[in-house]
Order: structure tokens, then sequence, then C-alpha cells
């Protein structure tokens, strides 16, 4: 069943996704050498309660983690621990706020002090499909429009766009209808309408694209080993376009935030 949010909703998950963005700015500056992913958990928790909301994913299916944290060749779903970020390492951040009911999903993928070039247009490529792919959100579009300029960006570029896991509705619950795959056929899928919100995510890897789970039965990996990248905004699509729930503020991370996915992108 599709639920189609009223003005109303779209305010309130918009002030849940102030809190995702908000709190995933504040990581990405922590991001640095040396510490564990479990510290970064920890200041998602404090940071989302402390604003009122609640972690979405703690305890979601049972996972542990208010955030996913997923290095290198982990490309979603990676529990923090006590692993020790180094330099040179890509790492995903997933997180999810509930604010009076109201979900909103974001992730980004950040480099770990200096990256290679490889690694860095990974990021660059991977961030272009999420602009490119909420670029096609408008009122009369399909979902196939929004998996089909995905897909065609990330394989231009030679890498893998994952099957197996797709973007999803979003609302009441973190995960609604209609799914959201970031492959497909233009003008394929179901009509997108006013009030739609969407959690639209590519999951893009250097290698080819399949995957494995691993034996903690969370962590998706790339079965070639072979880095992977994920972005991810929640965003409704309104009368005037589509209108990104959990944008952050772009000053903040220039040189990880180049195509900001805003107007820009849709004119
Ligand atoms: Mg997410
Ligand atoms: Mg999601």
């Amino acid at each position: 069943m599709i639920t189609l949010k009223s003005p109303r909703e779209i305010e309130l998950m918009r002030r849940s996704g102030k809190i995702t963005s908000s709190v995933l700015t504040a990581l990405i500056k922590a991001v640095r050498p040396g510490m564990t992913t479990s510290e970064l958990d920890r200041m998602a928790e404090e940071g989302i309660r402390q604003a009122g909301g609640v972690p979405t994913f703690k305890g979601y299916n049972g996972f542990p983690g208010s955030i996913c944290a997923s290095v290198n060749d982990e490309v979603v779903h990676g529990i923090p621990g006590t692993r020790i970020l180094r330099e040179g390492d890509l790492l995903s951040i997933d997180i999810g706020t509930t604010l009076d009911g109201y979900v909103s999903d974001s992730a980004v993928t950040v480099p770990v002090g200096t990256i290679s070039a490889q690694a860095r247009q990974l990021l660059d490529v991977t961030q272009e499909c999420l602009t490119i792919g909420v670029a096609q959100m408008q009122a009369g579009k399909r979902v196939g429009d929004i998996g089909a300029a995905v897909q065609a960006h990330a394989e231009r570029h030679g890498y893998g766009v994952v099957r197996e896991l797709v973007g999803h509705g979003v609302g009441r619950s973190m995960h609604e209808e209609p799914q959201v795959p970031n492959y497909g056929e233009p003008g394929t899928g179901m009509e997108l309408r006013p009030g739609l919100v969407l959690a639209v995510e590519p999951m893009i890897t250097q290698g080819g694209p399949r995957i494995r789970i691993l034996g903690d039965g969370w962590t998706v990996v790339t079965a070639d080993g072979k880095l992977a990248a994920h972005f991810e905004h929640t965003i409704a699509v309104t009368e005037s376009g589509p209108k990104i729930l959990t944008l952050r503020d772009y000053a903040e991370r220039p040189e990880i935030e180049r195509y900001r996915p805003a107007r820009e992108a849709i004119a």
C-alpha cells in the first residue's frame, strides 16, 4: 500500500529530517583515523535523543546500533563496534531518526583522512547518482525513471549497481512501499505523485554488483571485495518538484558535498 503524505505530514518529516541531517553533519566532521565506529554510534544516539528524536535503527529487527557504519568493501548495514578507522578508509554512515512518529533516513560515504583518487571518484560518482536520481522525482515521472538515471550514470563510469538492496517509501515506517531500485527502465513503474516520500539510496561498487552477507547476519559486503559507496536522502515529491527533507548545510563540507542536490540539479 502506498501512503501519500499531506503537506502537514511532510513538514513533520522535514523536522525529523533536520535532526538526521544535523547529526549526520556532526558525524561527518568527527570522522578521523584512529577512532572506532562505536564512538560515532554513541555520538549519533546522543545527538538524536538530545534533539528530541529516537534513533530509528536501534532495535530495528534487532539491529544494535543507532547508525550503520560500513567500511570499504562493506556496502551497507555494518554494525558499529570496536573497528578502528584507518587513514584511507571509506566509511559509509547511514542514520535514521523518528520524531513525532515520522521517520527520516539518510546516508553518506566519507573519506577517512586522505583517500586514493580511485576511491574519491567512486564517492563523487555515487553522490552524483543520488543527485541525478532525485532530479527525476517530478510529479508524472515514474519510479523506473529514478533507477534508470542512477544506473546509467554509475555504469557510464564502469561501476556496479547493487540489485538486491533498494530504496523505499518512508513515513510512519522506515520501509514503506514502493521499492525504489537503483536500476530500471525509464517510463516504467509507479507514477510519482505529490505527497509521495521516498528514500533514494544508490549503492554503487567499484567492481561487480554482486554482494554477500557476513556471518553477523547484517553486514553486506561486495562479493569481489572491491570498494562500495552509499548516499541517501529522504525526499518528498511536491507540486514544485522534489523537496529533500534531509538536506545538510552544504557550506559545512564543500569538498565532499560538491553536488548540491537541490535546485541546481533540477533546473
Ligand atoms: Mg538509510
Ligand atoms: Mg533507506
